[in-house]
C-alpha cells in the first residue's frame, strides 16, 4: 500500500517531518511511503536533513523529485541524488532514467514508468512541458540512445533523409522504431519497458562494484550513438542533458 503524501517544497522541513511522523503511526509491513519532493531539495544544505528524515521512516521510502522537464539534469543534483538514494536505502521512484543510475549506484530498487506521466511527476504549480503538445504519437525510447522522443517527431524531424533504425527488442522483433502510431501507445510502452529492462538486467548481472562504471560506459555509448546518428541523418542531434551527466564522471 502506498501512503498518500503531498508535494513538499524545498526547505519545508516541518511538512516533510510531519509526513514521515504521520506515516510512522500506521503499522503494517506492506506499507511504503512515497515522498514527492521539489528538485530544489537537491542542494548541499538539505542533504543531511533528507538523509535523516528518510532514516526516521519505519516504512520503505520511495523518493521522487518533480520537474516539468527532467528533474536530474545537472551533475550537482545527480551527485546529491546518488548519495541520497544509496545512503538512505531509499527506493528511486518515478525519476526517469536516473532510476537506472540509482540502481547502478546501489539504490534499494527503482520504478521507472514507460510514459511521461509515469516516468516522473510534475510539481502541482507547473505544467508538464511537452515540446510538441499537438503531436499525439507516443514517446519511444530510442534504443542505444537513452533518448525519449515522440514517433511523430522522429519521422518529421530526425529520420527525414534516412530511415529509422530497427529494434530487436521482444516487442519490435526487427521492425522500425518510428512505426508506433497514436493508437499504438500500449505497444510503444511494451517496447520502452523492454529497453529499460535490458539496461536493468545488464546492470544487475554485473557485480555491484562494477555497476557504476558499467552504467557510465552505457551512457557514453549513448553519446557516441547520438554522434553516429547525427552523421547518418545529416543534422545535429544532441543527447539529453541527463545522459551527458550519467556519462560524465
Ligand atoms: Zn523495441
Amino acid at each position: 500500500m502506498l501512503l498518500p503524501s503531498g508535494y513538499v517544497e524545498a526547505g519545508d522541513v516541518e511538512t516533510l517531518r510531519a509526513i514521515v511522523d504521520a506515516a510512522n503511526e500506521i503499522s503494517g509491513d506492506d506499507v511504503a511511503l512515497p515522498l514527492y519532493l521539489s528538485t530544489s531539495w537537491l542542494r548541499p544544505e538539505h542533504e543531511q536533513f533528507l538523509l535523516a528524515v528518510i532514516a526516521l521512516s519505519s516504512h520503505p521510502v520511495l523518493v521522487s523529485f518533480g520537474s516539468s522537464t527532467n528533474p536530474l539534469d545537472s551533475k550537482r543534483k545527480l551527485a546529491i541524488y546518488r548519495r541520497l538514494v544509496t545512503g538512505s536505502g531509499a527506493f528511486s521512484w518515478r525519476t526517469d532514467l536516473a532510476g537506472l543510475d540509482a540502481l547502478a549506484h546501489g539504490a534499494l530498487g527503482t520504478a521507472i514508468g514507460t510514459g511521461p506521466g509515469l516516468r516522473r511527476f510534475t510539481p502541482p504549480k507547473d505544467k508538464g512541458k511537452a515540446r510538441r503538445p499537438d503531436d499525439p504519437t507516443p514517446y519511444v525510447l530510442n534504443p542505444g540512445h537513452m533518448h525519449w522522443m515522440k514517433t511523430g517527431a522522429m519521422r518529421e524531424e530526425l529520420y527525414v533523409g534516412a530511415p529509422a533504425p530497427t529494434c530487436g527488442c521482444r516487442e519490435c522483433g526487427g521492425q522500425r522504431i518510428d512505426r508506433f502510431t497514436e493508437s499504438q501507445a500500449a505497444a510503444a510502452s511494451r517496447h520502452n519497458h523492454a529497453i529499460i529492462d535490458e539496461y536493468a538486467q545488464s546492470l544487475l548481472s554485473a557485480a555491484p562494484s562494477e555497476r557504476p562504471s558499467l552504467w557510465r560506459s552505457m551512457a557514453q555509448d549513448a553519446l557516441v550513438a547520438h554522434e553516429a546518428t547525427s552523421a547518418v541523418v545529416g543534422r545535429p542531434w544532441n543527447a539529453p542533458n541527463d545522459v551527458s551527466t550519467f556519462a560524465g564522471d
